[in-house]
């Protein structure tokens, strides 16, 4: 079963799918009946150890944010449906991370003529690794999360013509002709997004196991924003290699956000009245980094779902 979230950054794209077949889950219509946070709603208390340390002025808008992660908004625009909870999700970032003992395989979808050095592949790897640790950096030494640092690799390139990519080594394999979505994929034999029954083991997969992907970083020539889901990243081709040596990449990390199950804060206001919309890279054009909200979020969020892997 194929089952997939993403958000964009620019618009109110939020698409769902099941089996590949795309909907939207969103009616798109405020239900003024829909329970809200108002005084009245208990108070959601983290089991986490050291989640006393939370700074108070946060604590309201991560349990709002979670209680839209677990579809408490249902039916408000823009919040996921309760059968979208991430709490019946398993295909997180979190989730892959945990079952690949601190690995995280990335295929990059390069849906662009423009060629690639030797140098520049090699900077995008190092980018990746850079980015992702961005956020598990804020896991380390966490409420047991186990991984001190995230081991990040390419394992495969896909491209349209494989005389854009200017190596002739190999170092990982090349996936030349092979589209999903009209761009260049990595062998579905090889993605955890088309496998995702417990223990696969990868056995079409030249390499095996060793050598699947789990994320995608599928750069787009001429996109602007974004979008990212369970599947990985997408982002504008001249925006991640124009920006690959700077310290902070926030619309990938905005996307990657959404791996996590986090969601975009536009209709944070028919959500919420009461509470200000958090300090996040979450928030479109608010943070150009993981801040520390982000932090706390994504700690609360390990809390909730460290039960997985106890
Ligand atoms: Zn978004």
């Amino acid at each position: 079963m194929n089952r997939a979230f993403q958000a964009c950054i620019t618009a109110t794209c939020i698409i769902f799918s099941v089996n590949a077949a795309a909907f939207n889950p969103y009616p798109g219509n405020d239900n003024p009946n829909t329970d809200d946070d108002v005084p009245g709603d208990p108070p959601i208390t983290s089991p986490g150890t050291q989640w006393d340390d939370v700074p108070p002025d946060m604590v309201n808008s991560i349990e709002l944010t979670w209680k839209e992660m677990t579809g408490g908004f249902e039916g408000k625009t823009g919040a996921r449906p309760r059968n979208g909870s991430i709490s019946g999700f398993y295909n997180t970032i979190l989730d892959q991370v945990m079952q690949n003992n601190g690995k995280l395989n990335y295929c990059v979808r390069y849906e662009s003529d423009v060629p690639v050095s030797p140098d520049l592949r090699d900077d995008i790897e190092a980018a990746l690794r850079r980015n992702v640790n961005a956020w598990f950096s804020k896991l380390a030494g966490y409420n047991h999360f186990p991984h001190q640092h995230i081991d990040v690799n390419v394992v495969g390139w896909a491209v349209r013509n494989r005389s854009t990519l200017q190596w002739n080594d190999d170092p990982v394999p090349v996936y030349v002709g092979d589209y999903y979505e009209n761009a260049p994929q990595c062998a579905q034999v090889c993605g955890r997004f088309f496998h995702q029954e417990a223990g696969y083991s990868y056995p079409q997969c030249p390499g095996g196991k060793a050598n699947h992907y789990d994320q995608s970083l599928w750069l787009t020539e001429g996109m602007n924003g974004g979008a990212g889901g369970d599947w990985g990243q997408r982002v504008g081709r001249s925006y991640f290699t124009g920006q690959v040596k700077s310290e902070n990449l926030h619309i990938f990390l905005h996307e990657m956000g959404h791996g996590f199950g986090f969601p975009d804060y536009y209709n944070w206001r028919t959500w919420t009245q009461s509470t200000p919309e958090p300090y996040s890279v979450m928030v479109a054009g608010s943070a150009f980094e993981v801040t520390d909200w982000d932090r706390w979020m994504l700690r609360y969020t390990w809390d909730r779902l460290k039960p997985r892997w106890d």
